[in-house]
């Protein structure tokens, strides 16, 4: 294949997408040699059950898994997830049994080196990412922050440990947090993007969103084709999800071609602008986001947002949260594993 393709295949349920799914790999099948080591990474956000639609499916895994073995390939499973350890969330995932009954290696996205993108430098990204061909099995969700996770954002999972959530501080706006997120991704530059989107999330995604049926088995070798294409389907403004709109800025979304369809829709976050901001209107935006707000009925206390929060703008012994020091990344929102931080409406 010369011309980049964006592979679409409705999908009703998981018994049926890995055969589906075996077929479009066969598509690259030519881009692994036997004996190679590979990285395949999922998305592993946070210890959920795969029920919860957080994580990539176990079903999803085990198919690119046998694709790779049935080649000789040797592949790896790792991912540095935003809370827990890849072990902790693929054990609660139902990844961890795929692993051991094809007796892959999981591993923790460690062992940083600096790498310098095209817009920031020394990004800690993990070397296994960095050396090893990659196979990138992202998840269809929205997401606070930046409106949709899709094939671009699964690659900050490659950046080692809380060098995540620090650099939303170093960012400072969603612009710029998106072109941190491309300049991983060109730096890790999976060899292809599966997105699972059968069952994803909608509403206040990534985590604590709500579940939702979409269909959706895609598969390419360009993740900004894969989710430009993704987000045109669901009748999305492209100008409104930050990674997309800063792909297409930055020349990086290709001319591609379709092979099936699909169309879905989608609730999106309620932090997400109604239409595209203008640069000079985005300062006064911000002041009236949503802020994120602890629901004392919910909170068990575990301190997991307090120790995530780059702005360190949380005192969860004080039930509080300083809005000066707040950034309005919702990593916050995205870590709770009680669902306990509600985006609420604030004018500064
Ligand atoms: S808000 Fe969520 S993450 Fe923060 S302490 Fe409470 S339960 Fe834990
Ligand atoms: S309080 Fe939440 S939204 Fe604000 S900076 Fe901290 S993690 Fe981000």
């Amino acid at each position: 294949m010369n011309t980049t393709t964006v592979f679409f295949r409705r999908c009703e349920n998981y018994n049926n997408a890995s055969e589906m799914l075996k077929k479009l790999l066969m598509e690259y099948s030519d881009r692994f040699s036997p004996g190679e080591e590979v990285l395949v990474k999922p998305n592993m956000l946070s210890p959920r059950r795969v029920e919860e639609a957080v994580t990539t499916h176990p079903m999803i895994l085990k198919t690119v898994l046998e694709f790779l073995l049935n080649l000789r390939v040797k592949p790896v499973v790792g991912d540095s997830p935003a809370s827990g350890t890849a072990k902790s969330v693929a054990q609660k995932a139902g990844l961890l049994e795929v692993c051991e009954d094809l007796r892959v290696h999981l591993v923790e996205l460690d062992e940083p080196i600096d790498a310098n993108g095209e817009v920031y430098s020394k990004i800690k990204i993990s070397k296994t990412a960095l050396t090893m061909k990659v196979v990138n099995v992202a998840k269809l969700k929205t997401h606070s922050q930046m409106v949709m996770t899709l094939g671009v954002k699964n690659t900050f999972g490659c950046v080692v440990g809380k060098e995540k959530s620090a650099w939303h501080l170093r960012a400072g706006t969603n612009e710029r947090f998106a072109d941190l997120l491309i300049d991983v991704h060109l730096l890790v530059s999976p060899v292809i993007t599966v997105m699972d989107g059968i069952e994803g999330m909608e509403g206040n995604g990534p985590a604590n969103g709500i579940k939702r049926f979409f269909g959706l088995l895609a598969v390419s070798e360009n993740a900004f084709a894969l989710d430009y294409a993704i987000v045109e389907a669901l009748g999305i403004d492209p100008g409104v999800v930050y990674t997309v709109a800063r792909s297409m800025d930055r020349g990086l979304v290709p001319k591609f071609e379709m092979d099936g369809s699909w169309r879905g829709t989608i609730r999106l976050p309620s932090t997400t602008p109604v239409v595209p901001v203008p640069n000079p209107l985005r300062n006064l935006v911000r002041r009236f986001v949503r802020v994120p707000k602890i629901n004392t009925r919910r909170c068990v206390t575990c301190k997991i947002c307090e120790n995530n929060c780059p702005a360190k703008a949380i005192n969860v012994d004080r039930v509080s949260i300083d809005y000066q020091k707040c950034i309005r990344c919702y990593v916050c929102h995205e870590v709770c594993p009680e669902d306990a931080i509600m985006l609420v409406r604030k004018l500064f």
